[in-house]
């Protein structure tokens, strides 16, 4: 597929996609049979053909010999970069957090699955109900069996929106904390430069040597083949993992600027974005937000654990914190 001038394109596009992390598999897979992927046989993609795909190395330069357990450059060029190979498995393994909306996700229910039962802990889920003049939509527990959750869906939607308004930090409280990540992160730049300098000269000097190793053996014939072979075997492992250093050093393609204020823009925001956003950016925000989602009982909500941005802000406003979560809210009836 490598050389495939027309499946080519479509291998790199959905290596892409998936590395950003806001798609599922499925999503990939079924774009990219839509853009007309097909197998060597001439069939679309199966959920297998897709996963083996964006784990084979062959698609980042790499060639795995048989048996040997190792892998080795290949002379060709790359389809995707290693950069974003090595995300997409960072994806896969799980090591990497993503936020694709979940599989079955219904449009009207963002919160499904989202929001567990303070009760039994489970995740709620959602449905629409007849009434006598018009339909109700109702989150409840999973288990019929648990008292704990029934809502309305407009009350428990608009509590989470409110619960989204109360954590919006103070935007003087932003700014400061956007002062102190760009100040970290000049300091660390300027770190990573430095260290960049030093493996490309430590390249350089590998590069060099396998040079002498090779004149050595083949003008001087200094150098019988057995030792030649163990030498060069040894150097190329010490360039690839050089390489491979350097590349993590390099930060420097980050506007990070430009992120730090798109970050100010959706937090000092996110009521508002949620209420505006579709189904699957409620999902995507949403699980920014708070990675292992938030509890309901009651008729409030508890936050467990938020995204690290709110939690630090919340402790600059020298509340309190630790286990204690923040007080919730209240709804009015629940049903
Ligand atoms: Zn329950």
């Amino acid at each position: 597929m490598i050389h495939d001038p027309e499946r080519g394109p479509l291998v790199k596009q959905a290596f892409e996609m998936y590395g950003t992390g806001l798609h599922t598999k499925r999503k990939v897979l079924v774009t990219i049979n839509a853009a007309g992927l097909r197998t060597v046989k001439g069939k679309p993609l199966t959920d297998q053909a897709i996963d083996s795909m964006l784990r084979n190395p062959v698609y980042a330069g790499w060639l795995q010999v048989k048996g040997w357990g190792e892998r080795q450059r290949g002379d060709f060029e790359p389809l995707v970069s290693q950069d974003v190979f090595d995300r997409v498995q960072a994806i896969l393994s799980g090591k990497r957090v993503s936020v694709m909306p979940r599989l079955r996700s219904h449009p009207d229910f963002p919160l499904r699955h989202f929001v567990k039962c303070g009760c039994c802990g489970r995740p709620l889920t959602a449905s629409w109900a007849k009434g006598r003049t018009k339909r109700h939509g109702y989150y409840r527990c999973q288990n019929r069996e648990c008292p704990g959750v029934h809502v309305r869906k407009e009350n428990l939607e608009r509590g989470f929106v409110e619960l989204l308004e109360r954590m919006q930090p103070k935007p003087g409280y932003l700014k400061l904390f956007s002062e102190i990540v760009l100040d970290v992160w000049k300091e660390k730049q300027a770190q990573n430069v430095m260290l960049t300098t030093s493996l490309k000269h430590h390249i350089e000097d590998l590069n060099r040597r396998k040079e002498q190793l090779e004149d050595s053996f083949i003008y001087e014939k200094a150098i019988d083949r057995e030792t030649y072979q163990r030498q060069l075997d040894k150097l190329n492992e010490q360039i690839v993992l050089a390489e491979m250093q350097e590349r993590d050093a390099k930060l420097e393609g980050y506007d990070v600027e430009g992120v730090l204020n798109f970050a100010d823009h959706v937090i000092l925001n996110a009521a508002r974005l949620w209420t505006e956003f579709s189904s699957d950016q409620k999902q995507r925000l949403q699980k920014v937000l708070f990675p292992q989602g938030v509890t309901f009982a009651d008729g409030i909500y508890k936050t467990t654990e938020t995204c690290l941005i709110f939690k630090l802000l919340q402790e600059s406003k020298g509340e309190k914190s630790g286990l204690v979560p923040p007080p919730g809210i209240e709804l009015g009836s629940a049903v």
